[in-house]
């Protein structure tokens, strides 16, 4: 169901699927060129803080964003970048995609746990102001599909965990 570079880790937004790659060790994954390589024609290296969605530009520190529209999911990280599937992030509410990137960024650098990734894109669309209440509905709506499992809460616990977290003054 997924591409594979061997052992490492790929982090997904897990909406439609749930795609945790998971493997210790972290540490080998793929570089963005490897991965371009890899997917072959169409997938491209967007550089770090160059990234678009829609007119808001987006950024995730030094990392870089590959844009593969073959891509299972709208969204997914390895350590050091971050994929999207524009083709499927085109049809979501622009509120939704931010949200994506964002908590595919947050994986980055805060590690593994879904509720923290969450949270973290929650709270810097709500700093950043992409985010509001009527946005994280659509989140909310957006996810409400996938069900739980070990790594990923359902939809709906999710939203909970979200919503406590656009209130609360807490930085994640
Ligand atoms: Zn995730």
């Amino acid at each position: 169901m997924h591409r594979s570079f061997g052992s490492f880790i790929r982090w997904s937004v897990a909406a439609i699927g749930v795609f945790w790659m998971l493997s210790i060790p972290v540490q080998a994954g793929p570089t963005p060129e490897e991965y371009v390589e890899y997917v072959g024609k169409g997938a491209k290296i967007v550089p770090p803080g160059q990234l678009k969605l829609g007119d808001y530009r987006m950024s995730c520190g030094r990392r870089p964003t590959v844009i593969d529209n073959s891509l299972d999911d709208y969204g997914a990280a390895y350590p050091g970048f971050l994929i999207l599937n524009m083709k499927l992030m085109n049809k979501i509410p622009k509120p939704v995609r931010m949200w994506i990137y964002s908590h595919e960024c947050a994986h980055q650098f805060r590690g593994p746990n879904e509720e923290v990734a969450d949270c973290f894109a929650v709270q810097r669309g709500r700093r950043r102001r992409w985010l509001s209440l009527t946005g994280l509905e659509q989140v909310c709506k957006f996810i409400s599909p996938a069900t739980g499992d070990s790594m990923h809460f359902s939809g709906s616990e999710r939203c909970e965990q979200m919503r406590k977290c656009f209130r609360t003054k807490k930085v994640f």
